[in-house]
């Protein structure tokens, strides 16, 4: 699924890349903004929303990359879903402290967009919980404002393996060995995450419905990945005590023959 993706331009050197089903997003935008106001203009108001939105994703997921970058790390893409941006690390890093740093600068991004659209276009009337926006450029900018805030509130939810997740994560792996603070992080985000599909459902929210359940399917996922990689460490620990500990065959003694010619 993941597979049908459209690539774009890079950025800093990271390949941007859309999923397939982007267009259906803008299709959908492009006709509620034809719908519910002017045609042709709310078309168009309505479609460059949906893009200035999701550059504001692609800042919040620079934001990682560029962090994880100063690491060592290569983010070879950063691809656009529907549901949200997701910046591809080629590993994710140990240290605690690492990660912290990498997965705050994501949401630092958001925020710091609402500190500089603040003073230029002021808060919308109704902040924060019935925001209302008036119907002009002011109004779509206070939108943005808005927008940014909640994107970086959101992803603070400790929902492994949202950024609130990860960063809970790492608290918990500056105290426990890693692979307990994830089996911790991701049961705490596998009870919310289930909490908020019901809810959402409930509220017939579906689109979060689904973000919450592909979130649950990568929290597990990554587990599984982390439970792997520290068998594969224990088994070669293992095996490297092993033969230090086993007294090496003396010298005049044939050596093994590990592979017969059959
Ligand atoms: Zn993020």
């Amino acid at each position: 699924m993941l597979g049908w993706s459209i690539n774009l331009f890079k950025v800093f050197g990271i390949q941007l890349a859309v999923h397939a089903s982007f267009v259906l997003l803008l299709l959908y935008a492009g006709l509620e903004g034809w719908q519910d106001g002017g045609e042709w203009t709310g078309m168009l108001v309505s479609v460059i929303m949906v893009v200035a939105f999701f550059i504001c994703v692609v800042l919040h997921e620079l934001g990682h990359s560029l962090t994880a970058r100063r690491y060592g790390i290569r983010v070879p893409r950063i691809l656009l879903m529907p549901i949200g941006g997701m910046a591809e690390f080629e590993r994710i890093p140990r240290q605690p402290s690492a990660e912290f740093l990498i997965t705050i600068a994501g949401p630092l991004v958001n925020f710091a967009i609402v500190l500089i659209l603040w003073p230029l276009v002021g808060l919308p009337q109704g902040f924060p919980f019935h925001p209302d926006y008036e119907d002009s450029i002011r109004g779509l900018w206070q939108m943005l404002l808005y927008w940014n805030g909640m994107m970086g509130l959101f992803n603070l939810l400790p929902v492994f393996p949202m950024d609130g997740g990860r960063i809970l994560r790492a608290a918990l792996a500056s105290r426990l060995p890693y692979l307990q603070a994830t089996w911790w992080a991701v049961m705490i985000g596998r009870v919310l995450a289930a909490g908020l599909i019901f809810l959402n459902l409930y509220r017939e929210n579906y689109m979060l419905a689904v973000l919450f359940t592909f979130i649950l399917i990568a929290g597990n996922a990554e587990y599984q990945a982390a439970l792997r990689r520290e068998q594969e460490e224990a088994y070669w620990r293992e095996m490297a005590r092993q033969a230090v500990v086993a007294p090496p065959p003396p010298l005049d003694e044939p050596p093994l023959i590990l592979h017969g010619p059959n």
